[in-house]
């Protein structure tokens, strides 16, 4: 679902920030991407969601090259970044491209639902709390149903019990739309929770140091 090959990414002031990443993802799979701060993995996340472009090698995602961000693949940040002039619905919304009316009302409804917010479409961004804003974001992320999820940092600012609360949130909507995801996170016990797989990136540039398999199931963990 994910292929990168060769990939080496250099920002216009001179800064090496990746090189030789060659990574696959398989179709569903929970990919955790780990490392110490500064090694890359906010630029290799970039990448894929086609925020940015690859100095070099390739970057596909479910077979097409990416030339920039598109309706495959929804991003989670590590703030909501809402719009607080619109409501939640209006907010989720926004994920999704040209539809006709009702069938875009009811896409929102539904990702809203699966996000536990029933309820809360009329709400405002400023009346949530930070677990409930990211759950918007994740809502929005998802309303166009991608095949792929990139989630960069998404529960840090988060307080351990939402933290938690949002990780079954994430494993549910996992179960209904089964996208490939790549979480990036500081936090080992969350890629141990939630991933399959976790890569390792580390140096300057970044490469990937380590790349295994979680062996427990994750109903076991
Ligand atoms: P991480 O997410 O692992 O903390 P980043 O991908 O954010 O790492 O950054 C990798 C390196 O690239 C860091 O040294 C960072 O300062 C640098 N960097 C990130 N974005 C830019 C940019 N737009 N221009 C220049 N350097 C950048
Ligand atoms: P994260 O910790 O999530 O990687 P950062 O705080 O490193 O985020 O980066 C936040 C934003 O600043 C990103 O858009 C990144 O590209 C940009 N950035 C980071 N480092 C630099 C840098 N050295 N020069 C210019 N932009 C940078």
């Amino acid at each position: 679902m994910l292929a990168l090959s060769g990939v080496a990414k250099r920002y216009p002031n001179g800064l090496a920030a990746l090189s030789g990443i060659d990574l696959a993802i398989d179709p569903g799979a929970i990919v955790a991407v780990v490392g110490a701060s500064g090694c890359g993995k906010s630029t290799l996340l970039r990448l894929v969601a086609g925020l940015d472009r690859a100095t070099s090698g390739t970057v596909a995602v479910a077979g097409h090259p990416v030339d920039g961000p598109g309706e495959d693949v929804g991003v989670v940040f590590q703030e909501p970044r809402l719009m607080p002039w619109l409501t939640v619905e209006a907010n989720i919304r926004f994920g999704l491209g040209r539809l006709p009316k009702a069938e875009a009302a009811r896409r929102a409804a539904e990702a809203i639902a699966r996000v536990g917010l029933a309820g809360f479409a009329s709400a405002w961004p400023r009346q949530l709390s930070g677990g409930m804003a990211q759950r918007v974001a994740i809502a929005r992320a998802l309303v166009a149903k991608p095949k792929v999820l990139l989630l960069d940092e998404p529960f840090s600012a988060l307080d351990t019990f939402t933290r938690r609360d949002l990780h079954q949130h994430l494993l549910d909507i996992w179960g209904w739309l089964r996208p490939t995801m790549m979480l990036v996170t500081h936090d080992i016990d969350e890629a141990l929770a939630l991933a399959d797989r976790v890569v390792v990136l580390a140096g300057r540039p970044g490469r990937i140091v380590a790349d295994v398999a979680v062996p427990l199931p994750r109903a076991d963990r």
